[in-house]
């Protein structure tokens, strides 16, 4: 049984915090809301009045934070004055790959171990433990933070060092923003030009079209009963998450010089659609705007 401190109590950080607490860790929450300290305090967790308090004596940090400001804030203000030495320190929040190297660069020169952990599989995979983990740290940092992270999700791939985590979740993002309006545009173009959206499905889930948005988060109704399209788009992972995703790969992408016009365009399509009021609808719903509606 281990320390932990668990900020950020959100719709991922709740679930996650419920997960080491049913595997018998002792786990200290804060997050600004009463609300979700409560509801953490329910599935298992002891209550901290800040996260300065929740830090104290905790073997292990975990954060769950919107952004990179969110993260910059609570690691320079509240973890790094207050952890104890030897604390490991472990940041799951999706956040901009400078302000993750920043934060591990502070916590390496006050001698604490961290490394950048975001995550994939949102609040259902968080639920059942089953998210995977894009680890970016020492090598001696990802050993001691597997055990954890075990308890939270089934694939743990440690991808680099420090903020390398980040850089492997963007670009997965990144792909996965383009690929839903590839396969968007796709069915529309089929649609129009006569041909039956199951018909499409099975001919291009067998075929060199298909990836993972097509098969598992078909973005129209019918083919893939699990997904949004079939309950008029309501979020698995919203329209407004996907675009701070591909904002987070352009801001990347700008600094490291490389080249991604797909994934500008992509950006400039879901900032559209997010302000077109469908920032909470799930992101697929994209393709009603390409549909024209
Ligand atoms: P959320 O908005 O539901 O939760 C964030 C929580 O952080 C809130 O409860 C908020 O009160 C708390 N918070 C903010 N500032 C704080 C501070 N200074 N101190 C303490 N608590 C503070 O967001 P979420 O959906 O849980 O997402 C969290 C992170 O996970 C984000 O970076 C997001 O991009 C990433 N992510 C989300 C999903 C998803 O499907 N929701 C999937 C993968 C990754």
């Amino acid at each position: 049984m281990a320390k932990i401190a668990f900020i950020g109590l959100g719709n991922m950080g709740g679930p996650m915090a419920a997960n080491l607490a049913k595997a018998q860790h002792h786990v200290t929450a804060f997050d600004l809301s009463d609300a979700a300290v409560a509801a953490a305090v329910e599935k298992g967790a002891h209550k901290a009045a800040s996260a300065a308090e929740a830090v104290k004596g905790a073997e292990i940090v975990v954060t769950m934070l919107p952004a990179g400001k969110h993260v910059r804030e609570v690691y320079e203000k509240d973890v790094l004055p207050n952890v104890s030495k030897g604390a490991l320190l472990i940041d799951c929040s999706t956040i901009d790959v400078d302000s993750a190297r920043h934060v591990a660069g502070l916590a390496a020169k006050a001698g604490l171990e961290m490394v950048d952990g975001p995550v994939s599989g949102g609040v259902g995979g968080a639920t059942a433990g089953t998210l995977t983990f894009m680890v970016g740290g020492p090598d001696a940092a990802f050993a001691k933070a597997r055990p954890i992270l075990e308890k939270m999700g089934k694939n743990i791939v440690h991808a680099g060092g420090s903020g390398n985590g980040q850089v492997a979740k963007i670009c997965n993002n990144m792909i996965l923003g383009v690929s839903m309006i590839a396969v968007s545009e796709a069915f529309m173009l089929a649609k129009r030009l006569g041909l039956d959206a199951q018909k499409m499905f099975d001919v291009v889930s067998t075929s060199s079209g298909s990836c993972w948005s097509l098969i598992n988060y078909c973005p129209v109704p019918g083919p893939v009963p699990a997904s949004p399209a079939n309950r008029d788009y309501q979020a698995g992972f919203t329209a407004a998450m996907m675009l701070k995703d591909l904002m987070l790969a352009q801001q990347a992408a700008n600094a490291a010089g490389a080249s991604t016009p797909l994934g500008a365009e992509a950006a400039q399509l879901f900032s559209l659609f997010v302000n077109s009021g469908q920032a909470a609808k799930d992101f697929s719903g994209i393709v009603k705007m390409l549909d024209g509606k």
